[in-house]
């Protein structure tokens, strides 16, 4: 009778041991200040992970019962946590040196003379062998001067390959010497949505290029790169993005071919989660959609997903398209990279395809036309499930905002774009600037929002910029918004928020253990932020060595 008593416990007994183990944490950290980007929940003290994921977070008292003898315990004395941040719009692969690299001192707006470009590039010869590629920017007063083109630079540099780029990624000069190494002869057609501006009254090239032109450009160079360097170049750059606590960064893959990002990334095995986002390069054929239609298996830290296509420029070189002129030169609103057709047939493809569709939209024209002929396209309904994102979404304004929520538009902004005050001002005019590169009012219409760095990737820097907001202070929003966005709301934009971008029970953990407390320290300390431990999937994959690890 007991035996048969016992064996018809036993079950029960091995499933409450079981259930107890299985609830026992792998790591707690506890005594911290953890912003959580949960609204029902933003502060706690302390949190517990088992494997790859959060199962609880609260207090220090209820999370220290998780913990076992087998428990990794960490006393965070205080210390602020968030979730990962995840860079919603990044360029992986532009940081790779290639060649000789010409930096100037001068402000990248109006950026160096053409002089100074000379000068530099008259010492730059003489260091190096002819023919390395020899690299620099190149600012405003370059681009709107055209006797600074290519003839002026085969002058100085007859042997040297020579690419000048705009910091901003729109305005691209090559010599003929680069022309020749990327195969673009003297009258090469116009790739579609990109432009080679020709010298006066003639076919000949002038060495500047925009837009689809320059974004193909640069990817021939990087991948010329042998895969070695390119590993090195994308380790230095997840080295980087750890020691800031950035755990997800989603890559517009425009330095290198889908298939070569992709055996990099493998190849580099970075702790950290990538999406790679697909960027189609053009021909004079056209958009080149082959390539790019192939998908990849996902594994945890690297998935493919998405298409991005760039439908205008920025107001830096007035390539943004905008209602009305440019308020300092009146001849121009700016355009569309691709006929209008072409911009319904994307629009299309995005409604028909699984993949999100990713739109580069700056002027404040271009979200009309879009919203316009996406809703021409099919029901509001259907797009909210698609999520299309607003890259930038720099002149979504106002009149827009209803249409834009209704139709599911996510809004991925940069704040480093914030700080073009002077020439946003200039541009845009005073008038039109007051609504312009909203935040704060998108978060208020209800428009979901991201921030991607697309500059600098200091997350503390951007969360700063948008606390700031130097060229519409009133579009400032508070640390914990910016957080929120850099965290829940940019796993949102990559359909990925119930798995990350909050500390819940549940989600997948990642998280960064900070320096300071980014919600008090003065605000122009924020940029001196690192991470002291950042957590992947529930390992740790920086540690600063600085805090008590319970060892
Ligand atoms: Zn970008």
């Amino acid at each position: 009778m007991k035996r048969n008593l016992l064996s018809f416990l036993f079950p029960f007994f091995s499933l409450l041991c079981f259930t107890s183990n299985a609830q026992l944490a792998d790591l707690i950290l506890t005594n911290g200040k953890l912003f959580t980007a949960n609204s029902s929940m933003p502060y706690a003290e302390a949190i517990a992970i088992k494997g790859d994921r959060i199962i609880a977070v609260g207090t220090t008292a209820a999370i220290t019962k998780l913990a076992g003898g087998k428990t990794k315990k960490i006393d965070l004395r205080g210390r602020t946590v968030i979730p990962g941040i995840n860079d919603a719009h990044d360029h992986i692969g532009y940081g790779t040196p290639v060649g000789k690299y010409i930096a100037f001192t001068e402000p990248m707006l109006p950026g160096p003379s053409f002089q100074q470009v000379l000068d530099s590039l008259a010492v730059a010869v003489k260091q190096v062998p002819k023919g390395t590629l020899i690299q620099g920017d190149l600012g405003l007063k370059i681009i709107e001067d055209s006797n600074a083109r290519r003839m002026a630079l085969d002058r100085v540099a007859p042997n040297h390959p020579v690419i000048l780029n705009a910091p901003w990624g729109h305005g691209t000069l090559l010599n003929t010497k680069a022309m020749e190494m990327l195969d673009i002869n003297e009258t090469s057609p116009d790739p579609v949505g990109g432009r080679y501006e020709r010298i006066a009254g003639t076919r000949k090239l002038s060495g500047f290029f925009s837009e689809y032109a320059e974004f193909a450009v640069k990817r021939k160079w990087y991948s010329k790169l042998p895969n070695e360097r390119l590993v090195q170049g994308f380790k230095k750059f997840g080295d980087e993005a750890l020691r800031m606590g950035i755990t997800s960064v989603q890559n517009m893959a425009t330095s290198l071919e889908l298939d070569k990002m992709v055996s990099v990334l493998k190849e580099a095995n970075l702790p950290l989660r990538i999406r790679v986002i697909r960027f189609p390069a053009s021909s004079e054929k056209g958009r080149n959609l082959s390539t790019w239609s192939k998908t990849y298996a996902s594994t945890p830290l690297l998935t493919v997903s998405g298409m991005k296509w760039i439908l205008d420029g920025t107001p830096l070189e007035r390539g943004a398209y905008m209602q009305t002129a440019y308020s300092d030169n009146p001849q121009t609103k700016g355009r569309l990279n691709f006929p209008l057709d072409t911009v319904k047939q994307i629009i299309k493809e995005g409604l028909a395809s699984r993949e999100q569709l990713l739109l580069h939209i700056v002027g404040d024209y271009t979200p009309n036309l879009v919203l316009a002929e996406m809703k021409k396209a099919a029901d509001a309904k259907k797009w909210t499930y698609k999520r299309v994102r607003f890259e930038h979404a720099d002149g979504l304004l106002q009149d827009q905002w209803k249409e834009a929520k209704d139709l599911g538009i996510v809004a991925v902004v940069n704040p480093s774009h914030f700080t073009f005050a002077e020439v946003n001002h200039l541009r845009v005019g005073e008038a039109r600037v007051k609504t312009y590169q909203p935040m704060r009012s998108f978060i208020e219409a209800g428009i979901p929002v991201a921030i991607g760095s697309d500059g600098p990737n200091n997350p503390y820097l951007n969360i700063m910029f948008a606390a700031m907001h130097p060229t519409n202070p009133s579009e400032a929003v508070t640390r914990e918004q910016a957080v929120v966005a850099y965290t829940k709301g940019s796993a949102y934009s990559e359909f990925k928020e119930k798995e990350k971008g909050m500390l819940k029970a549940g989600m997948l953990a990642d998280l960064a253990v900070l320096s300071q407390d980014i919600f008090t320290i003065p605000l122009q300390e924020l940029p001196r932020t690192s991470s002291l431990l950042t957590i992947v999937g529930g390992k740790i994959v920086y540690d600063a060595g600085t805090i008590n690890n319970g060892k």
